[in-house]
């Protein structure tokens, strides 16, 4: 597949202030496009980064056949380029598509579009602990038809957006309300997908908690009986020394952080439990303060302290985030593998030429 290259002849990179950024707000010079028609992907182009048009009656707006991924490009101190196990990315997209009766992509078109896009776009991958360029593949339904049927056409797209990470995880830390009215994931549904419909079922439930003073909402299960993840992250809890988070299903995503975090647990002999965390078993262990630790895992926040837990209408609150925390020992750990200060002895990294 050869990608055609439609270069930006100015750069927006000057107006960029790294130290301000808000996530998801910048995008750099150039995007990648690929257009799916009759059984195959075609046409794919590397341009400048630019609105499309669409036809009002394209099936991705009126039935929801959207799907997206997310990863990261980092920059080490000698200047070389790397993706963090993108090839989770590739495996999961495909599960999306699967799920959602869309073409697959093939690995190949998905490694050029993201090599060849970091590299034009190189300057935006800036140094420095906690930088990196969040990479965002997403798939989308484009034939122009209200028949309710999986669509005939779709674009692949790619667009990156600079972040920048925090690293005082004390002062970051969220409240959290465990959910006992609303679900983020049926049995037998997508909630293992990245589908975009996913999230836009989590705005309104969490807009709710916000406006009691919480950051997010912890799903549970239908019955409301099983914690499953928190907010857009997967969930970690300590309750003794033991490092709980819950078992995958067809209702969880199955997140890189969290299958790296549990990797990097268990190299450091800490002990781990991957199985369902009952709501009572939490409530219990918060209330006994056999809670240690709570904490979400993900691509964009990397690990995110939780606070407090508030279920039943009571306010729990967590022991305080140290140096010594596994929250913050695990966070410094991953952060080190990816931005390369440490040796990367499970392979992970992805290099770049
Ligand atoms: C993307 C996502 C995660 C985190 O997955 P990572 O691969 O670690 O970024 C967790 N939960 C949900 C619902 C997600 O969409």
């Amino acid at each position: 597949m050869k990608i055609k290259i439609e270069q930006s002849n100015s750069s927006r990179l000057s107006v960029l202030d790294v130290e301000k950024l808000v996530f998801g707000k910048v995008f750099s010079d150039h995007m990648f496009v690929c257009d799916y028609e009759e059984g195959s992907w075609i046409n794919p182009v590397i341009k400048p980064y630019q609105p499309i048009s669409l036809d009002p009656s394209v099936k991705s707006f009126h039935y929801g056949q959207s799907v997206f991924e997310g990863l990261k490009a980092y920059r080490d101190e000698e200047d070389k380029l790397w993706l963090f196990r993108p090839n989770k990315n590739i495996e999961r997209l495909n599960r999306s598509l699967e799920r959602l009766s869309m073409p697959e992509i093939p690995e190949d078109i998905f490694y050029q579009a993201i090599e060849k896009l970091v590299k034009i776009d190189e300057k935006w991958v800036t140094k420095g602990n906690g930088k990196s360029l969040y990479i965002r593949p997403f798939v989308f339904a484009s034939e122009p038809s209200l028949s309710a049927a999986p669509s005939l056409k779709y674009k692949f797209m790619v667009i990156m957006s600079p972040v920048q990470n925090y690293f005082n995880s004390g002062k970051h830390s969220v409240k959290v309300k465990i959910s006992e009215i609303y679900s983020r994931a049926a049995n037998g549904g997508v909630g293992f997908t990245k589908a975009s419909g996913n999230y836009a079922a989590q705005f309104y439930p969490t807009n709710l908690a916000n406006k009691e003073g919480y950051d997010q909402v912890i799903w549970t299960n239908s019955d409301y009986t099983l914690i499953e993840e928190s907010g857009v992250m997967n969930i970690f809890v300590r309750i003794g020394d033991k490092l709980i988070t819950s078992k995958l299903s067809d209702r969880i995503l199955d997140g890189i952080t969290r299958n790296s975090i549990l990797t990097l647990a268990e190299s450091l002999s800490m002990e781990t439990e991957v199985r369902d965390i009952q709501v009572k078993e939490l409530v219990d262990a918060a209330k006994s303060g056999d809670l240690k630790e709570a904490f979400g895992t993900g691509t964009a926040a990397v690990v995110s302290p939780i606070s407090l837990i508030s279920y039943g209408g009571i306010d729990y609150n967590l022991p305080e985030i140290k140096g010594d925390s596994y929250s913050t020992i695990l966070k410094n750990k991953i952060l080190e593998i990816q931005h390369s200060s440490t040796k990367d002895q499970f392979g992970w990294k992805y290099p770049l030429s």
